[in-house]
């Protein structure tokens, strides 16, 4: 079956039709019938009719209704195959549990990409695995190390919670129609016991976002706003280093110092 739709912009559409890639995306997840997999974005269903094959029970997230329609069409003789019609940057992913773990997959709109993973990390404890298209800048930033040019608050808010596994590379070529920019599928799977824990995850990411807005200063110039909580922090992390030089579990240490020493200060108020 085929569709006549004219890819649109608004909705992110770069079809993927270079059926090389879409074997290696399809083996790199490797699906198995038992799998609680979901698609994000079918579109026209290029990976989707190769991961069904394997897993007939999965389910796809799609915006744009013209599709949702064709999609419904193509797999009516899947009778446990699940269309849901949405936007996945509001969709509750809680509820696709059911106690079995989430394996998600998806070529996604670039627009959304960052939003989404912080959106689906807020389930994390619930996804076995992810493997996603992306700008290959975007999977060169998660996967970056400490001390690199594109280590950053990304690297650090993901790195947190999943690993990182780069991939597959793919050209602009390998779409309808061709992006700008290089792109490549990763895989994040989620810390099953995490490598480091902070105390407070609200306050991890908010010195971690103050830390970076001026990657060139030094820690202690950069975290000026929170400098009630530091007069001791020497003893654990050095503040006269930039942030790009902090590992992740320097990033935990350091908001978990200044976590205590906040609570500290609540109870003397007390
Ligand atoms: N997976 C297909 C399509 C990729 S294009 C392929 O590889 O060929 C991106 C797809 O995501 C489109 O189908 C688009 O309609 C859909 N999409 C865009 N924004 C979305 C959102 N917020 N939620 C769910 N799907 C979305």
């Amino acid at each position: 079956m085929t569709i006549n739709h004219q890819a649109r912009k608004r909705f992110g559409q770069n079809f993927l039709v270079d059926q090389q890639i879409i074997s290696q995306i399809v083996s790199a997840v490797g699906p198995k019938p038992e799998d609680n997999l979901i698609e994000i974005g079918p579109g026209m269903a290029a990976i989707t009719e190769h991961l069904v094959e394997l897993c007939p029970s999965m389910s796809v997230l799609e915006l744009d209704r013209d599709l949702v329609e064709f999609l419904d069409e193509k797999f009516s003789q899947y009778p446990n195959f699940t269309i849901h019609s949405g936007d996945a940057l509001k969709t509750d992913f809680a509820e696709f549990y059911q106690g079995n773990e989430l394996r998600l997959v998806g070529n996604l709109p670039y627009n959304i990409s960052t939003p989404l993973l912080f959106h689906l990390l807020s389930v994390r404890h619930m996804i076995k695995d992810m493997h996603f298209m992306l700008q290959r800048e975007v999977v060169d930033r998660l996967g970056a190390a400490p001390g690199t040019k594109a280590y950053g608050r990304l690297s650090v808010m993901i790195q947190y919670h999943c690993r990182v596994m780069p991939l597959i590379p793919v050209p602009p070529e390998s779409f309808r129609p061709a992006p700008k920019v290089q792109s490549a599928v990763v895989r994040l799977k989620p810390h099953k016991t995490m490598p480091c824990v902070a105390e407070d995850e609200l306050l991890l990411s908010k010195i971690v976002a103050q830390s970076f807005q001026m990657r060139r200063k030094t820690l202690r110039n950069c975290l000026k706003p929170y400098a009630e909580h530091l007069t001791t922090v020497s003893e654990v992390i050095d503040m006269g280093r930039r942030p790009e030089q902090l590992s992740v579990k320097d990033f935990v240490t350091l908001s978990n110092h200044i976590n205590q020493s906040i609570h500290a200060s609540e109870t003397v108020i007390k």
